[in-house]
């Protein structure tokens, strides 16, 4: 995945696939309008602000903390047809991970019983393990 001036390896970090994720859920009534050209587009925020994105740039608050590509850029990146499709379900490789989560708690519940994490973690990451 290469777009802008961005490292393809920054998109594989746990925050970015969370952006990327969040970047579904923006509505395309919420991209004002985009500039296939230029590679640039003004989306409108849920609160109505609007913000300029370039592949690069971005007038949004977590851009400008981050400096990174927000959701914005990867909404951006996906309309442009840059944002190649997130990993497909695959049914065997879900059998496989689901015949491994019993093990994964037992490594999980060693953690808690010698006092490594909390019991809300360890019950978070169970609850996790276990959910669709
Ligand atoms: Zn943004």
């Amino acid at each position: 995945m290469t777009f802008g001036n961005w490292d393809a390896s920054i998109h594989s970090k746990i925050d970015q696939i969370k952006r990327i994720n969040t970047a579904k859920q923006i509505k395309n009534k919420n991209i004002v309008s985009i500039d296939a050209q230029r590679q640039t587009a003004k989306i409108s925020g849920s609160s109505g602000e609007l913000y300029e994105v370039t592949l690069n740039h971005c007038t949004c608050f977590d851009f400008n903390a981050q400096r990174g590509p927000c959701k914005h850029i990867y909404k951006l990146a996906a309309e442009l047809g840059l944002l190649p499709p997130l990993p497909m379900f695959n049914a065997e490789k879900a059998e496989t991970f689901k015949q491994s989560i019993p093990a994964e708690v037992d490594r999980f519940k060693q953690q808690y019983l010698a006092g490594a994490i909390s019991a809300d973690k360890f019950i978070k990451i169970v609850n996790a393990l276990n959910s669709k």
